[in-house]
């Protein structure tokens, strides 16, 4: 930066082991995120003033609102979003349903939709919500009367061109169709159409784009093969462990074993399974589907997430929360890359461990960017009245994928830093020649 900044914060420590399916550790993202945006903006000599108006979201919004339970009673439910920044376009992030949801976890999140925006010369800003709450103890109507009352209460924040929400964890394009009628319903008659692109990640049916559901998962996949070429690793015949087996995880498995890479251990809230002989991840998803959950799969024998971290794989892919990466599981790991599908899986202290032990991690504003893609492929389909065909979407995102990562590549060796300090330095580049061009009103 160019003037004093305070010093960067030390890595966050690593706590105990957690029991399976917990959360690992409860460091704070948005001081984690915060820490990457300091280095990065070392590093290309940020101005002051920017800095300080990036290291604050624009809004913060909490609200509170009472649904109807099945048996009649009434329970009150936190909601929040969070709208980082939207000088490069529209607020854009996920809405997650979890009991550990958090106004700086939802922070910290925006932010990296920012930067994730950014890297990815997406025309959005940052945003990102969730409601505190188990979406697993909920029943199907309980879910649609609390996402239509969030809706209700976020109505006057949202907008087709000012926040678009989109699926995080917890969520899906269920959620997303009734986030969106929801809305429609309240815009006057005359508008109801032009306000369908309020939200992304919906159903086709209902106006989503085809390949949405699976860009994530593929978007991370574009950045692996794009990294064993330059490697000159050969993807076929290697092994994968994934940490959650939800919408990113499972798809990740699923457009991996196409290129013959095989899933030898998976976990998620409940716990951990292993099969070293391969896990098939379209029957799993289907196991996942029944049951909500891979731990019982008859072909995977149970084991501890110690043993997860700690399992003979070539590449790793955490695609559940967030922290789950400590120093700690940075020692254990044995893949030679690291993806991530999630978004802040990795602590300070664990990058530190897995830049000294050569293990490339391709960092979650480039991987796992298949998502908020296509959700602006979905956003400008829905503005055109457009329908674009599977073929398109797939080759539009591949293009886009591979440009920011040789981007993303190019800039890491010529800088001589890791991925992660690249990314983070691209998107705050853009931003800031934003910043510099328009200048800071009044
Ligand atoms: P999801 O709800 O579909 O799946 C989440 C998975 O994580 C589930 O398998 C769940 O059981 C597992 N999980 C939950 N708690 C866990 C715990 N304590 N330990 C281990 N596993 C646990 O969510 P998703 O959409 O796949 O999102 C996963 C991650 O990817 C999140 O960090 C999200 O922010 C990120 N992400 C998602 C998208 C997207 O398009 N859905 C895009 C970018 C990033």
């Amino acid at each position: 930066m160019s003037k004093k900044q305070p010093a960067a914060e030390s890595s966050a420590k690593s706590p105990a082991s957690p029991a399976p399916g917990e959360a690992a550790h409860k460091a704070n993202l948005n001081d984690t995120v915060n820490l990457h945006v300091e280095h990065a903006a070392r590093l290309i000599g940020m101005r002051e003033e920017i800095y300080n108006i990036l290291m604050h979201p624009k809004n913060e919004i909490i609200v509170n609102f009472p649904v109807r339970m099945d048996d009649g009673s009434y329970r009150m439910f936190k909601g929040y979003r969070v709208q980082h920044n939207n000088i490069l376009g529209p607020y854009k992030g996920g809405i997650r349903y979890h009991q550990d949801v958090t106004l700086d976890e939802c922070k910290g999140l925006a932010a990296a939709m920012t930067w994730k925006s950014a890297l990815h010369d997406i025309p959005f800003g940052g945003g990102k919500g969730g409601i505190k709450f188990d979406p697993l103890k909920h029943s199907r109507d309980e879910l649609e009367r609390i996402t239509r009352r969030f809706t209700h209460a976020l109505a006057g924040s949202i907008g087709p061109e000012y926040d678009i929400p989109a699926p995080d964890m917890g969520t899906n394009a269920q959620t997303m169709n009734w986030l969106m009628d929801t809305y429609m319903n309240i815009a006057g008659a005359l508008d109801k159409n032009a306000m369908r692109r309020v939200v992304t990640g919906k159903s086709v049916a209902c106006g989503g784009s085809l390949g949405r559901e699976a860009a994530t998962g593929q978007g991370v996949v574009h950045c692996l093969v794009e990294w064993a070429k330059d490697h000159r690793f050969e993807l076929q015949g290697k092994t994968v462990a994934i940490q959650g087996f939800g919408n990113v995880g499972s798809w990740t498995a699923k457009i991996l074993s196409q290129l013959g890479v095989s899933l030898v251990a998976t976990g998620d809230y409940k716990g951990y399974i292993a099969n070293p002989e391969g896990l098939n991840p379209h029957k799993l998803a289907d196991h996942v589907k029944k049951t909500g959950s891979v731990f019982d799969y008859k072909h995977g024998t149970p084991i501890s997430r110690d043993d997860f971290f700690a399992i003979e794989c070539d590449i790793f892919v955490p695609a559940a929360l967030e922290h789950e990466i400590s120093a700690k599981e940075a020692r254990s790991l044995k893949a030679k890359v690291v993806a991530e599908g999630a978004n802040g899986p990795t602590l300070p202290d664990g990058d530190d461990v897995l830049r000294e032990r050569g293990i490339d991690v391709l960092p979650d504003i480039l991987a796992n960017a298949g998502g908020v893609t296509v959700s602006y492929y979905e956003w400008l389909q829905n503005k055109r009245s457009e329908r674009w065909e599977a073929q398109e979407v797939a080759e539009r995102l591949e293009r886009s994928m591979k440009k920011t990562y040789a981007l993303m590549r190019d800039f890491a060796e010529e800088r001589k830093v890791d991925f992660r300090l690249a990314a983070y330095a691209i998107g705050l580049e853009r931003i800031q020649k934003a910043y510099l061009e328009r200048g800071i009103w009044p």
